[in-house]
């Protein structure tokens, strides 16, 4: 199958760093396999939405000489077929409505793989709440306790026991908006993306798109997760806290700091443009120089 890979921003800040190693990694890993490399907003949280964000990381993107191979996919077009999804695992039985407010949870779970576990108390059906009430109510999914096994091309093997380690998770959020973790799994499968390359801030979030992919009956694609930049403070770099937006109008730099970054050879004389750079850097790519060995949990 031909190889087909996507950097999928939220637009919640300008780019920072950290987007752009997982820009520059997803980009040089697909063009390098003579892949399409596809962008896709991932703009279904308006309120963590800021204004002027989307089109800021399309031009950032664009001053940086990335180029992608078909029209940006915007998550907010494909509110329909989360719904769909959402449909097709109703009919399996597989979801079920949780009245559980964020507080009642932190008081009941135990500590999980992020965050506290969801117990599992609106499950039963048996919820002090009536179901038929007017009350808000995310959807959540039926995990089961076997292990999800996937073997990541950075990390190696990941097994997650998600009804453990995660519990049920939600599917549609109680303000009506849709998960990340839906949302991001039916559009992969549309967009026939092969090999996600993206930041080990997801890798536990992976086990569980594996589970949703196999109860849609979709294909799991290849999995690449980069080691996280780093603050100097040793925090993740986030969009949301504005950490170190990168500066464009200096290239050459950033994706020389970038590209050592992912351990692959700097070019010995300083680029003259940002295409004879990318020309160096897909030449040169190999994703097995990644060096896994940073904490990325935090
Ligand atoms: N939209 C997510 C983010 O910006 C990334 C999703 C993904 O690559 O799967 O963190």
């Amino acid at each position: 199958m031909s190889y087909r890979g996507r950097f999928a921003p939220s637009p919640s800040g300008p780019l920072h760093f950290g987007s752009l190693i997982a820009a520059m990694g997803s980009y040089l890993d697909a063009r390098k396999n003579q892949g399409k490399w596809l962008v896709r907003m991932e703009n279904i949280d308006p309120p963590r939405e800021v204004a002027g964000a989307a089109d800021d990381i399309l031009r950032t993107l664009e001053s940086f000489g990335f180029e992608w191979d078909e029209p940006v996919l915007y998550q907010s077009n494909r509110l329909d077929a989360y719904q769909a999804a959402i449909d097709q695992l109703q009919q399996e039985d597989l979801l079920y409505r949780c009245f559980c407010s964020r507080s009642e949870i932190q008081a009941l779970g135990i500590a999980g793989a992020e965050g506290v576990v969801y117990p599992g108390t609106c499950r039963t059906g048996f919820s002090l709440r009536d179901v038929n009430s007017k009350e808000r109510y995310a959807l959540r999914l039926i995990t089961h306790d076997r292990p999800v096994v996937f073997n990541d091309s950075i990390w190696g093997a990941i097994n997650q026991r998600i009804a453990r380690e995660i519990g049920d998770f939600v599917i549609r959020r109680a303000d009506g908006l849709f998960a990340y973790q839906l949302a991001v799994v039916v559009d992969d499968a549309y967009q026939g993306i092969t090999d996600v390359v993206r930041g080990a801030d997801l890798l536990k979030s992976t086990p569980r798109q594996i589970y949703l992919q196999g109860l849609l009956n979709y294909p799991t694609p290849n999995y690449k997760h980069l080691p996280l930049a780093r603050a100097p403070d040793g925090r993740k770099l986030s969009k949301r806290l504005g950490d170190d937006p990168i500066n464009s109008s200096d290239q050459i730099t950033a994706l020389l700091a970038a590209l050592e970054f992912l351990n692959q050879p700097i070019p010995p004389e300083r680029p003259e443009s940002v295409g004879d750079l990318w020309t160096w850097a897909i030449t040169e790519w190999d994703s097995r120089r990644i060096i896994n060995n940073l904490d990325f949990t935090g």
